[in-house]
This record gives structure tokens, C-alpha cells and sequence, in this order.
């Protein structure tokens, strides 16, 4: 999985507009010492960056967070419902 510098988008390595080493300008584009890009971005060009893993379970666990943040009373009705229309088969 990869990044957008710019635009945050998750890529996939086959969603990549250009992939390292053939990126236009690299030498310009990159600091020395700096993380090595991917490729670039196919919606706004900008360089690309694989994530790690740890920033990858991060982005899950802020997702559950999130999930587990939606109130109770909706969830219960959302379960509810579901149990309703498996019991009408
Ligand atoms: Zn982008």
C-alpha cells in the first residue's frame, strides 16, 4: 500500500502513474536522505510513499475508533433491523 504526499489517496503498487525509478524530475523531487517514493500519484502527480505498517494498523485502529463512536442507539437499531429481516427470512 502506498500514499499520496499530497492528496493522502491510498494507492495500490498498480494505481501508480509512475513507479520508481521512472519518475519525471526524481532528482529534484526527493532530499537526500529523504524516504525513497514509489511512483507518483495518478490523481495529482504528487510523489508517492509506501506506508508502513505500523501507520497501517494505526489507520485501522482510528477507523474502529470512529465505528465505535457511532451512538449505541443507532447500532442497536441497525441490529435490530438486520434480526428482523433474517427472522422474516
Ligand atoms: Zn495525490
Amino acid at each position: 500500500m502506498f500514499k499520496c504526499d499530497n492528496c493522502d489517496r491510498v494507492l495500490k503498487a498498480d494505481e501508480l502513474k509512475c513507479v520508481f525509478p521512472d519518475i519525471p524530475g526524481l532528482t529534484e523531487r526527493i532530499e537526500p536522505g529523504g524516504t525513497v517514493p514509489a511512483g507518483e500519484c495518478p490523481a495529482c502527480g504528487a510523489l508517492v510513499y509506501p506506508i508502513k505498517e505500523s501507520e497501517v494498523v494505526a489507520a485501522l485502529k482510528h477507523a474502529c475508533e470512529r465505528l465505535n463512536a457511532i451512538p449505541h442507539r443507532y447500532a442497536d437499531t441497525d441490529f435490530a433491523l438486520i434480526r428482523r429481516a433474517l427472522a422474516q427470512g
